[in-house]
C-alpha cells in the first residue's frame, strides 16, 4: 500500500506533464515546496482542474509516488479570487509565487520554517486579494520580501555596517560585493553603491516589524513612486542574494514599475 499524507498547500504554479495530467508545484505548510502530479486535471471534467490553479490554498491528500507524489483529493481553504480580476494584484503575487519557487528550494528550505512560509504566502495573498489600491499591494509585497529573505538567513542588517560594524545612521549605502549596507566612509572606499536615504531605510524597517495584516504609521503618508522606489531595491537585493537571473525578476520588467 502506497503512503498516504494530508497537508495544507498553496499552488504557485502548473505545467503539463502529457496530455491529461498536470505538475503542480506547491509551498506546503509541512514539507515545503513540493511537486505533485494532477492526474487527469487537464481534462474538462475534472474536479482538481479548478482547485490547482495559481494562488488557491488548499488542504490536499497525497499518495507518495516512485517520483513524484499524486495528488488525490483537493478541498479549497481559500481561493484568493479577487487576485484573478486585477492586473496589478495578479503580477505582484505571481512575483511572490516566483520568489518561493526559486528560493526555496530544498538546499535552503528547513523543516521548521515550513509553517512560517506557508503562513507568510497565505496572509500576502489574503492581503493583495483585498486591497483596495496599488499602493496596498505594493507594502505588502514589500514586507514580504523583507520578510522572506529574514526567514531565509538573508536577511537585510539596517543597524550595522557590513564591513566595519560601525552603527549605521542618517543615509547608508548598498554594496552589491557585500550583499550589504555601509556606512559613508566605508562606502567611499566601494564605488558601486547605491545610496539609500534614511526615509527609505526606516521605512523598510518599520515594513520588517510590521505584520501583513496589521497597519503601520507610514501607510497613509506614502506614495507610489515612493513605494516603487523602495521596491526595485528590494527586488536588486534579492536578485543579488539568488545570483540567477530567473523569472522572478522578468515577470514584473513587462510592467511600468522595472
Ligand atoms: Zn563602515
Amino acid at each position: 500500500m502506497k503512503k498516504s499524507y494530508l497537508t495544507d498547500a498553496i499552488n504557485l504554479k502548473n505545467y503539463p506533464l502529457n496530455d491529461d495530467d498536470l505538475i503542480v508545484m506547491m509551498f506546503s505548510k509541512t514539507k515545503g515546496l513540493i511537486s505533485a502530479v494532477a492526474k487527469g486535471a487537464k481534462k474538462p471534467k475534472s474536479k482538481l482542474g479548478a482547485r490547482i490553479q495559481m494562488f488557491i490554498a488548499n488542504t490536499i491528500l497525497l499518495f507518495e509516488g516512485r517520483n513524484l507524489d499524486i495528488i488525490s483529493q483537493a478541498q479549497s481553504l481559500n481561493t484568493f479570487s479577487k487576485i484573478r480580476y486585477d492586473m496589478n494584484k495578479l503580477t505582484y503575487s505571481m512575483y511572490i509565487s516566483e520568489i518561493i519557487s526559486s528560493l526555496c528550494s530544498k538546499e535552503y528550505n528547513k523543516d521548521e520554517n515550513s509553517e512560517i512560509i506557508y503562513n507568510l504566502i497565505f496572509n500576502s495573498y489574503n492581503k493583495i486579494a483585498n486591497s483596495q489600491n496599488l499602493e496596498e499591494i505594493i507594502i505588502t509585497t514589500l514586507k514580504f520580501q523583507l520578510k522572506i529573505m529574514d526567514i531565509l538567513g538573508w536577511g537585510l542588517d539596517f543597524t550595522t555596517c557590513t564591513v566595519c560594524q560601525k552603527e549605521l545612521n542618517s543615509d547608508i549605502y548598498y554594496c552589491q560585493n557585500y550583499s550589504g549596507f555601509l556606512c559613508e566612509q566605508c562606502s567611499r572606499k566601494n564605488n558601486q553603491n547605491i545610496k539609500i536615504n534614511s526615509k527609505i531605510k526606516d521605512f523598510l524597517q518599520e515594513m520588517l516589524k510590521t505584520g501583513i495584516q496589521e497597519k503601520s504609521k507610514y501607510d497613509k503618508l506614502v506614495n507610489s513612486a515612493f513605494l516603487e522606489k523602495c521596491f526595485l531595491f528590494m527586488k536588486k537585493y534579492i536578485e543579488n542574494i539568488s545570483h540567477k537571473k530567473t523569472k522572478v525578476f522578468d515577470v514584473l520588467d513587462c510592467t511600468k514599475i522595472s
